[in-house]
């Protein structure tokens, strides 16, 4: 007896334990201990991408302590935890943070209703008809995807939506958008999701076609990252500056070769004729003495002809660069490999840059082309005209970026730039696309 009774307290001790690591002991309701255990729980699982988060805080509630007393403001705040718990599934979390604040963790599905709530609600604390409170939340809200890799992350995220939403006078709810937040917080919210945006493959490979502008034929491709978060594509402006501020940039150019490479064995496998695709390299590899072997190895470990492949490399004027640099370009060019100095005339272009290092394409920028209809002014002209028939006597091929309208290439052909590179022609489109367009161009 004496040792089933110790059996069963020792459970309702574990029980009580357990009880209150993870419930709030005035509203009976779960805890933030129990939101960020889930939170970790599906993360781990590989589910969190499917919930949203949010934090929430109710609208004047000191007003209300002062209007209806404590109390009954212990029972508004129950009632309405009680409420958005209502419908909802038992993996989805109601946890109360502190105060007025509370936390929740929902399926994506569940938002409109969850929000509707927040929104405004008539909560009963007692028996009187007049025993209403008028009572609305404000919120940050997450959608997270499967990038988020801590709790850490999330609750940071839903801090600082909430923040906006409270400062701000029109907005009650406001989403995280790690694209708007501040630069700090937008560089933590790029860095902590990168390495899981490369297992899953989030980072897709984006074509840009090359074209003639002599018969309008394809002649090749620009390779160009795009971050897939929640159904919605990030562009590189927002996060290839943050991953060059480190050496994690090399890590992107390395897995889009790769995926070039892959891509590329697979039109010669399926008879599809591929055209040479180029890869941007940024800056950061000039310090890896190994680059051309690093580079070649992956290109043969697809086994993909050497000619299909060229590096994009943009200017420089660092010294102990420029020399890396020449070293580079030599290299890949022994291997078979070309290279183009990408964003001509952005920095500061010098010439020995293209008369001392042995770069097959010159890539103007697209700023010298102006804009669609007015096109660039007389100086941009000129300098145009110059660095395009400086390059075509150097023996150096030269594409155009950015070319939008027919005035576009009518001054490129004026100026003999017969490579073209725009929104003319195309967008840069997903892989499957990008198919379809070398299919009908074979
Ligand atoms: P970029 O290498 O100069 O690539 C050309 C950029 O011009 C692309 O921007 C392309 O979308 C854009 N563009 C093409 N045609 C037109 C046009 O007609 N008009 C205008 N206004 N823009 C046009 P995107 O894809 O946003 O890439 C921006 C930059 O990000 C790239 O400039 C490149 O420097 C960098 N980037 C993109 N992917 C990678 C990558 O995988 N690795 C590295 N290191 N850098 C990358
Ligand atoms: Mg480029
Ligand atoms: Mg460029």
């Amino acid at each position: 007896m004496l040792q089933l009774y110790l059996t069963n307290e020792r459970q309702n001790l574990k029980h009580d334990a357990h009880y209150y690591r993870y419930h709030d002991p005035q509203t009976r309701h779960h805890n933030m201990a129990y939101f960020l255990d889930r939170c970790d729980a599906y993360i781990q699982r590989g589910t969190i991408g499917q919930y949203t988060a949010i934090l929430a805080n109710i609208s004047g509630f000191t007003n209300l302590n002062f209007l209806i007393g404590s109390s009954n403001c212990d029972t508004v705040l129950i009632r309405l935890l009680d409420w958005l718990q209502e419908g909802l599934e038992k993996d989805e979390v109601v946890s109360r943070v502190s105060g007025d604040e509370f936390a929740l963790l929902i399926h994506r599905s569940h938002e409109g209703m969850i929000l509707e709530k927040l929104r405004v609600s008539d909560v009963r604390y007692g028996k009187h008809p007049g025993d209403l409170a008028h009572v609305s939340a404000e919120a940050g809200i997450f959608r997270l995807s499967d990038a988020v890799e801590s709790y850490h992350h999330i609750v940071q995220a839903v801090s600082s939506a909430l923040n906006v939403a409270k400062s701000s006078l029109q907005l009650q709810f406001s989403y995280y958008d790690p694209i708007a937040a501040d630069a700090g917080e937008r560089r933590k919210f790029y860095e902590n999701a990168f390495e899981r945006a490369l297992i899953n493959e989030d980072i897709r490979i984006f074509f840009q076609p090359k074209v003639s502008l002599k018969d309008y034929s394809l002649i090749g491709a620009e390779a160009l990252s795009r971050w897939m978060m929640n159904g919605k594509i990030v562009p590189p402006d927002a996060f290839i500056p943050i991953l060059e501020e480190t050496t994690r940039i090399c890590e992107l150019d390395f897995y889009v070769l790769e995926h070039v490479c892959r891509s590329i064995r697979s039109w010669l496998r399926q008879g599809i004729k591929p055209v040479k695709v180029s890869v941007n390299f940024s800056r950061r590899h000039l310090s890896n003495t190994n680059l051309v072997n690093d580079i070649v190895d992956v290109i043969d470990r697809f086994f993909v002809p050497h000619h299909y492949i060229e590096v994009e490399l943009t200017e420089t004027t660092i010294d102990a660069d420029f020399a890396a640099l020449k070293r580079i370009v030599y290299g890949l060019r022994e291997q078979g490999i070309e290279s183009s100095v990408d964003d001509f005339g952005m920095g500061y272009s010098s010439l020995s840059l293209i008369r001392d290092v042995p770069f097959k394409v010159l890539k103007i920028d697209k700023s010298f082309l102006g804009d669609k209809k007015g096109g660039p002014n007389e100086r941009k002209r000129a300098m145009m005209k110059h660095v395009i028939s400086m390059a075509n006597e150097l023996g150096m091929e030269c594409i155009a970026e950015g070319v939008e309208s027919m005035e576009h290439v009518q001054l490129l052909k004026e100026n003999k730039c017969y490579m073209a590179q725009g929104f003319l022609f195309n967008r840069p489109v997903p892989k499957e696309e990008f198919e379809q367009i070398l299919t009908q161009a074979g």
